[in-house]
């Protein structure tokens, strides 16, 4: 088997002898707050999660009580709680840049100007439009360039879930996930394909079912070299 194969978590198991580089503290960080950051108080971040748990819970029971829900039914009793839960440890988890995934990659020379590029289609999105707080979902396709870099797959799948895991538009989010992985592979030549249904325009508004949002961002020679560019639409081209 080939040493330029992605590791994935199995086959780090095996494969003992590869050695795994970690990336520092301050790469990690850089890959966690993009270029692009969220717009993002700095005043609760001392808050433990269970500290905001508690607080948003206490906020959203008095919200649910002023839309005239009974908080004393059963059903209902623990939903500010569950939502506030949801909010800190799950779809907004990655306001909290600590719980960016950690990642670790094997540097290989061999790959520097192999000039082959690799596409990782249909990742799914699961994240929260900021202006409604209701689902964004989808899917995007990744591709990159790899410059002696190689991480593991589910790692990319990893980094798209992070950035879901705020409050989001498609825009910044497209933007966000290209920016990580040019700061954690190491390499200009990244693209980035995102298609998602907006709940906003599902749910209310104008309440269409169909219509879908799609971004996509070109980096480096994926960019510049038109025969990449062609390979990647070519290769998503054939997703429905
Ligand atoms: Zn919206």
């Amino acid at each position: 088997m080939s040493n330029l194969s992605f590791i994935t978590e199995e086959k780090k198991e095996e494969n003992t002898d590869i050695p795994l580089l970690g990336l520092s503290p301050k790469v990690l960080k850089k890959a966690a707050l993009t270029n692009y950051p969220n717009p993002i108080s700095k005043t609760l971040h001392s808050l433990t999660d269970e500290e905001k748990i508690a607080k948003v819970e206490k906020h959203l029971r008095e919200v649910l009580e002023i839309l005239g829900l009974n908080l004393e039914d059963d059903s209902i009793a623990h939903t500010s709680y569950r939502i506030a839960k949801m909010y800190v440890k799950e779809i907004f988890s990655g306001l909290n840049p600590d719980n960016f995934p950690s990642l670790c990659f094997i540097e290989d020379s061999s790959v520097r100007d192999s000039d082959q590029m690799i596409v990782i289609k249909n990742i799914s999105m699961k994240s929260t439009c900021e202006h409604h707080f209701v689902p964004m979902v989808g899917h995007c396709h990744v591709a990159y360039i790899p410059n002696k870099k190689v991480i593991g797959l589910s790692k990319i799948n990893r980094i798209v879930r992070f950035h879901c895991q705020k409050p989001q538009i498609q825009e910044r989010l497209t933007a966000q996930i290209v920016d990580t992985l040019k700061t954690v592979l190491d390499t200009q030549d990244v693209a980035v394909f995102v298609k998602l249904k907006h709940f906003c325009v599902t749910m209310r508004g104008v309440e269409d079912e169909q219509s879908t949002t799609e971004t996509t961002l070109f980096k480096g020679r994926i960019k510049t070299e038109p025969n990449f560019r062609q390979e990647f639409l070519l290769k998503i081209g054939s997703t429905p």
